[in-house]
């Protein structure tokens, strides 16, 4: 009676082991999970902490914090200065110094005879010098070059001085970006569409900035909603504001909002891009003469530039007519001279209009527009 009462306890006890070993393996395989975690959980592999027998050490959760989201700051552009641009005009002015290789090439020959003049007076007159201006000229060279005491003076010298004066280095050719006091300085930007107008402000935004002053511009030109954006475009990458108004708006309120601005916020020129439909003549005059007279009301247009495609010829120089005497041109922007094979536009504009070429657009690069410069051009010229 006794062995089976041993018997049966050691049954049990068995039994007993054997359960607890069972439950002991489900409990290390499904680690420290919580009743009622799903399955899908374990499969997550980054996240899942390895399952240790070791209690959990509980950080304080210091990194836990996500990182606030800061916009990254815009890198912007750091536009070149413009005094080392004109280095650029000899070698865009590709088409252009043939017309030196000519003048060159006809002023070595050993006879300069009646045929030789004339064929200079054709190349000047081909590369859009003007009539009277190619008359002075060669009437200078024939005088100059006269064979006197035996002594021939160098033709090269004699050409480039006189093409020099005929350039007119004696203008002023400041751009007047500043106003009286602490007025801004306001340049109005004008000219028909497609020459480079809006292009032009936005590289004059560049040389702005590259000489350390701060500008606003104003996107007048309301009928070209791509103009506003793409004057938008140009004043991100430098860190200057455009003002804009709605689409099809009145330009003069614009132009009148960001003169004001600028005045408000003490910046030191506000450049105003404008519209150049040149409908008439009449719807001209009214919409430029109201920009300028809401523009002077409040601080005076220092500068008005009229931008001209150098392309264009005769046909850019009637436009520029019509312009002047719409607007009080300060000052002339010569566009495209680097595709043009007709770089004696500049004299010809200049004498036309009586004002000086103060910058010339050499390509569709941001920082291609200089400050203009009598004797640099007539030596890239000459090549
Ligand atoms: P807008 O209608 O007068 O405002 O003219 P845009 O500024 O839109 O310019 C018209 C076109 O001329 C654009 O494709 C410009 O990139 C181009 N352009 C402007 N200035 C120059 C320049 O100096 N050289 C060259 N090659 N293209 C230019």
């Amino acid at each position: 009676m006794q062995e089976w009462l041993y018997l049966v306890i050691g049954i049990a006890v068995v039994g007993v082991l054997a359960i607890a070993g069972f439950v002991g393996t489900r409990v290390r395989r499904s680690g420290r999970l919580p009743e009622g975690t799903s399955t899908d959980v374990l499969t997550t592999p980054v996240e899942t902490p390895p399952a240790t027998a070791e209690a959990p050490v509980v950080e304080a959760p210091a990194e836990v914090e996500p990182e606030p989201e800061v916009a990254p700051a815009p890198s912007l552009e750091t536009p070149e200065k413009p005094a080392s641009r004109l280095v650029r005009l000899r070698q865009r002015l590709a088409g252009s110094n043939a017309l030196g290789r000519g003048l060159l090439g006809l002023l070595s020959r050993d006879q300069l005879d009646e045929d030789t003049w004339e064929a200079m007076e054709d190349l000047l007159l081909a590369a859009d010098i003007g009539v009277a201006p190619t008359q002075e000229l060669v009437e200078r060279l024939r005088t100059r070059l006269r064979v006197e005491g035996g002594k021939t003076p160098d033709a090269r010298t004699v050409l480039r001085e006189e093409l020099i004066n005929l350039v007119d280095p004696t203008m002023d050719r400041a751009l007047k970006v500043s106003g009286e006091g602490d007025a801004p300085g306001v340049v109005l930007v004008v000219g028909v569409n497609g020459t480079g107008k809006t292009t032009t402000v936005g590289k004059l935004a560049r040389i702005l900035v590259a000489d350390e002053r701060t500008a606003l511009l104003a996107a007048a030109d309301t009928f070209r909603a791509a103009a506003t954006e793409q004057l938008a475009t140009w004043g991100d990458r430098v860190g200057v504001e455009v003002v804009r108004g709605p689409e099809g708006g009145d330009p003069a309120s614009v132009a009148f909002d960001a003169v004001k601005q600028g005045m408000d916020r003490g910046v030191d020129t506000v450049v105003v891009d404008t519209a150049g439909r040149l409908q008439n003549k009449q719807g001209l005059m009214d919409e430029l003469g109201k920009v300028k007279r809401v523009i002077d009301k409040q601080s005076p247009v220092t500068e008005v530039l009229l931008v001209l495609d150098a392309t264009t010829g005769q046909n850019g120089l009637i436009q520029a007519k019509v312009f002047s005497e719409v607007v009080d041109v300060t000052g002339i922007v010569l566009t495209k001279l680097d595709g043009s094979a007709k770089g004696g536009i500049v004299i010809a504009v200049q004498r036309q209009l009586g004002v000086p070429v103060k910058l010339v657009g050499l390509g569709e690069g941001p920082d291609d527009l200089a400050p203009f410069d009598a004797a640099a051009f007539v030596d890239a010229l000459l090549g």
